[in-house]
């Protein structure tokens, strides 16, 4: 109940309701200011550096990188929620600076504050340890080259026990229990175990690229994942990492200017992905982020991949510490450099150089490749010869018709599903079904591809420009750049553009399908066994029932592989490893924690959007008039899913405007 002084407080007849002067019974107590307990200020640095098991992992092989190891063994448990070791054959930690080791802003890395300019090493600000100590249970047994026998500290959520000595071989073994034991927020925020590690194994794949001569190893719950010996070069330990198929398509770049020096490799054009995640670049042996230089890598690859696909890059830079501040970021990875424009162009430039000198012909897909076969030899020479000229700088940007992305082509995209037609009809085959001649062919002629594709827009042009035409044969609108299509409507012109209204189309479908729990499942006669990188792994293990919804049914099979048993009826044909990896880009370019209606809507256009045409692909007659029918089947077919128009029409009487007839 409002009090009758409130009331009249509100009144309009009240004093000036927000008094210069504020009434002094409700000012607040003067807060007394307080140095913080040395254990909240380690909690406050933890909750900086320590994000998750992964963070421990990169800052632990880190310290071993510093201390000059060999060999580096990393073992975790649970996703590294239970446990993290890591131990090395570094120079250790003498007996008498254990305790100093885990103190906070101790360091052995920097002397003075000029070192503090010229960072040679991984760590310096001494950080790490004290913070872990803080939120785990950390145990460090180490022992120097001078000494017979070795020390042990155990430090649990802060509380110091003594030093005690022990046997051990001369290096450092560090343990981390139970992370975030003392922290349940946090602990709270830790995903499944197969998440998490999905993250340990990309922060060791990190430091593991970034130091080929070191030996690297990596179990989880006692299980080998990678066994990775020093000697075997760069592009060896790339293919262990990141795959053979990957490392035998690199090209090799490197540029000096002045005192940098640039070095690395970048894929070839046809070897793209959707994010960025595969563009790592490292800085004097240090894994960073840097979006300047990503951009310079977009700009380099400009014309050569489509939209929304991102090159893929390893890249060392190597320049005296003096030229970069790597002070600027708790966990070090970004960095600021002293002349990053000068950086930038000396990226650009190399790698504009590089494609220039290479012969990229050989490297656009051949026609065999083509699962659908529907490009032609002519079509494919064509291809090539225009990334040839593309490279030589002839052209500034792609044409629309030339894309070098191997997606799969629009026959397979328009029939989708359409080779399962037989056993279980599916609304998306009607696409296929629409290229059957209008008199009636038979069953075996519907999922061939049409044999006469025009050879230009003029000829997919027709003679005969009424709507009301509509023979199987002749295309009810007209096809213009390979992209758009231009109809009569009963009071105007429509554009189409062909893509966003195919895609909108199949989204429709899908979602319907998924809705009813209709979606089937073209099932493998002998599953396929795919090879991911850690994190897919992970994800598409945690979501295999969401993909399951879809009709992807996959199953573990050991390491980073899972088997695809059956994936959906409706993509038949396409390659079920092709549709793989597009969900799991989806799953993994989703932020933090979508929801589970927002993570299937993401899949669904992810599916639509490869299955679709594209800007790009010349279509037959018969595929005008099948896309525009499909269109009426839609509620929203003037919007791709993307929330892009999918058709813009003008009216007769804007037209009339325009050309100044009324
Ligand atoms: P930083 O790496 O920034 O110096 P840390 O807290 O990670 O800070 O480590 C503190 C110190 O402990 C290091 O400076 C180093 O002297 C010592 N140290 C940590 N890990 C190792 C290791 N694996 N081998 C040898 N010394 C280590
Ligand atoms: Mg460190």
């Amino acid at each position: 109940m409002v009090s009758k002084e409130a009331s009249e407080k509100n009144s309009p007849l009240t004093p000036d309701p927000w008094p210069l002067i504020p009434d002094p019974s409700l000012v607040l107590p003067m807060p007394s200011i307080r140095r913080l307990p040395q254990s909240l200020v380690n909690k406050i640095a933890a909750g900086e550096v320590v994000e998750r098991p992964a963070s421990v992992v990169k800052e632990l092989m880190e310290n071993a990188v510093d201390a000059g190891a060999k060999r580096i063994d990393v073992s975790v448990e649970k996703g590294g929620t239970e446990l993290i070791r890591v131990v090395d054959t570094g120079c250790g930690i003498a007996a008498d600076e254990l305790e100093l080791a885990v103190a906070s802003h101790a360091t052995s890395k920097l002397a003075s504050t000029d070192d503090l300019f010229s960072i040679a090493t991984l760590g310096f600000r001494g950080e790490a340890l004290p913070s872990l100590a803080e939120v785990s249970r950390l145990t460090i047994r180490s022992r120097t080259a001078e000494n017979d026998s070795g020390a042990e500290i155990e430090v649990v959520g802060g509380q110091l026990s003594p030093v005690t000595p022990c046997g051990c071989p001369v290096g450092t073994a560090v343990e981390v229990r139970n992370l975030f034991f003392n922290t349940p927020v946090r602990r709270k925020f830790l995903r499944t175990s197969q998440t998490e590690f999905g993250h340990v194994s990309e922060a060791f794949t990190r430091i593991a690229l970034a130091w080929p001569e070191i030996h690297f190893t990596l179990r989880h719950n006692d299980r080998p994942v990678f066994e990775l010996p020093g000697p075997e070069g760069w592009l060896e330990r790339i293919a262990q990492l990141l795959g053979r198929e990957l490392a035998d398509n690199l090209i090799w770049v490197e540029s000096t200017d002045g005192e940098v020096r640039l070095a690395g490799y970048v894929a070839n054009p046809s070897y793209s992905r959707s994010n960025s995640r595969l563009q790592y670049l490292f800085l004097n042996g240090r894994p960073i982020r840097d979006r300047s230089l990503m951009h310079a890598l977009g700009e380099a690859y400009r014309g050569l991949l489509v939209t929304g696909r991102y090159p893929i890059a390893l890249l060392t830079l190597e320049m005296p510490p003096e030229l970069v501040d790597v002070n600027v970021h708790p966990t070090k990875l970004e960095v600021r450099f002293r002349d990053s424009g000068r950086l930038y162009s000396q990226l650009l430039s190399a790698l504009r150089t590089k494609f220039l000198a290479t012969d990229l012909t050989a490297r656009v897909p051949s026609v065999q490749e083509d699962p659908s076969g529907a490009h032609d030899e002519s079509r494919a020479t064509q291809l090539r010869q225009e990334l040839v000229d593309w490279a030589k700088g002839e052209v500034a940007s792609w044409p629309s018709r030339g894309r070098p992305d191997s997606e799969p082509s629009r026959q397979a995209a328009l029939s989708a599903g359409s080779s399962s037609a037989r056993e279980s009809p599916l609304e998306l085959t009607q696409l296929g079904r629409k290229w059957a001649p209008a008199t009636g062919g038979e069953e075996e002629e519907r999922d061939e591809p049409p044999d006469a594709i025009p050879d230009g827009p003029e000829t997919a042009y027709s003679t005969d420009r009424g709507p009301h035409v509509a023979t199987a044969n002749w295309p009810r609108a007209l096809q213009v750049h390979d992209r758009y299509l231009i109809t009569e409507t009963e009071d105007g012109v429509m554009v189409v553009d062909q893509h966003a209204l195919h895609e909108r189309v199949l989204y429709e479908q899908l979602r319907e399908r998924t809705a009813s729990g209709a979606m089937e499942t073209q099932s493998l006669l002998v599953p396929e066994p795919v090879d991911l990188a850690p994190v897919e792994a992970a994800a598409a293990l945690e979501h295999q029932d969401l993909l399951a919804e879809l009709g992807m049914k996959i199953e573990p099979f050991g390491g980073d592989t899972v088997l695809i048993a059956g994936y959906p009826a409706m993509l038949a044909n396409m390659n079920p490893v092709d549709v793989l990896h597009t969900l799991l880009e989806q799953l993994l370019s989703g932020g933090k924690e979508p929801d589970r209606r927002d993570l299937l809507d993401g899949l669904l256009h992810a599916i639509a959007c490869k299955a679709a045409i594209k800007a790009g692909d010349r279509l037959a007659p018969e595929e005008i008039n099948a896309l525009l029918e499909q269109s009426h089947l839609v509620d929203e077919a003037h919007h791709c899913p993307h929330g892009r128009p999918a058709a813009v029409i003008f009216t007769r009487e804007e037209l009339d405007k325009q050309f100044k007839r009324i």
